[in-house]
């Protein structure tokens, strides 16, 4: 039973690893969601040189009672439509970094990534930037997880 004085212990106490190759695996695949607020889409707008009304009507779609970033289909799957690959070296990166949403901001430290070993390991198989690079401490872990949009 959990209490006031419980410490909090997770799989994950000694950090993780994590560093992005740039491969924009998490940005396309399977039709999804990227969701963005109301400030995200000012701040994007802003970025992008639109009117936050157009960058709305251009940019967003309504999804299950919220507001969502569009995406496009390519060959590598239903792309967000921020992302932008340079199909020379392969990679490919957001083009509104700066500003991108909390949701793109805390991957891979998404609750459902975190719940087990076993969910950060399956999460690895969309993104090899898992488990390669510098340790990110428990803290810093933490703080994105629950930062992340429910
Ligand atoms: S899938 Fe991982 S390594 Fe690839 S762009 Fe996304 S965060 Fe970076």
């Amino acid at each position: 039973m959990g209490g006031p004085n419980q410490i909090e212990t997770e799989w994950y106490q000694d950090g993780l690893r994590f560093e992005c190759t740039m491969c924009g695996r998490c940005c396309t695949g399977p039709p999804g969601y990227v969701w963005v607020t109301d400030d995200e889409i000012s701040a994007l707008a802003t970025l992008v040189g639109m009117a936050r009304h157009a960058f709305a009507d251009t940019y967003t779609r309504p999804l299950a009672g919220r507001t969502s970033l569009t995406e496009v289909e390519t060959r590598h799957g239903f792309d967000c439509v921020f992302l932008k690959r340079d199909e020379a070296t392969g990679t490919a990166t957001c083009s509104v970094y700066e500003a991108r949403p909390q949701q793109c901001r805390t991957w891979p430290f998404w609750p459902e990534n975190l719940t087990s070993e076993r969910a950060w390991k399956q999460a690895g198989r969309v993104c090899p930037g898992l488990g390669s690079g510098p340790v990110v401490p428990i803290e810093q872990i933490r703080i994105q997880r629950e930062k992340t949009p429910k």
